[in-house]
């Protein structure tokens, strides 16, 4: 599934901008043939050290300052109520009351807000489930746009510096 390529693809970033750190001795480990420990207590049970960020277990506490150093700003998805509305009014198109046309999204935002919050909430959980967008501390992503950006910094990553 993309969605999992996606969190792959950040993880593989995550390595690439971390170091790895002993908590115990609290200083980075030494990485020797690809193999990270603390050459001062022996100890391979590390954590990432994001430099001016922290240092965590594990990869996901990172997806946030590795999605604000890389250019995310483009994948973000607008799942506002605005965005919600249009939806609405493009399925059920528009409503005539007393001769006056009105879009149907914003008839029932404003006579119902509570089924217009529900309706959201349900479409981006099975926008969710579809693995069409992804959260990333409270920000919404587009998976496959996501994607391209991570591919694209995966690319600078990789490329050698020119001497
Ligand atoms: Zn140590």
């Amino acid at each position: 599934m993309q969605r999992d390529t996606v969190i792959a693809k950040m993880d593989e970033l995550v390595y690439a901008k971390t170091k790895p750190f002993c908590y115990t001795c609290y200083r980075e480990a030494e990485v020797i043939d690809d193999y990270a420990r603390c050459l001062k207590c022996g100890s391979d049970d590390l954590m990432r050290l994001w430099p001016g960020y922290g240092c965590e277990y594990g990869t996901e506490t990172f997806y946030r300052p590795l999605l604000d150093a890389l250019d995310s700003q483009r994948a973000e998805a607008d799942l506002s109520d605005d965005w919600w509305e249009e939806i609405e009014t493009s399925a059920y198109g528009q409503i005539t009351i007393a001769g006056i046309t009105w879009d149907t999204g914003h008839v029932l935002r404003e006579l119902d807000p509570i089924a217009f919050q529900c309706g959201k909430l349900d479409y981006i959980a099975s926008l969710e489930e579809d693995g069409e967008v992804i959260e990333v501390g409270d920000q919404h992503y587009w998976v496959s746009q996501l994607e391209d950006v991570l591919d694209e910094a995966l690319e600078e990553a990789n490329t050698p510096a020119e001497a």
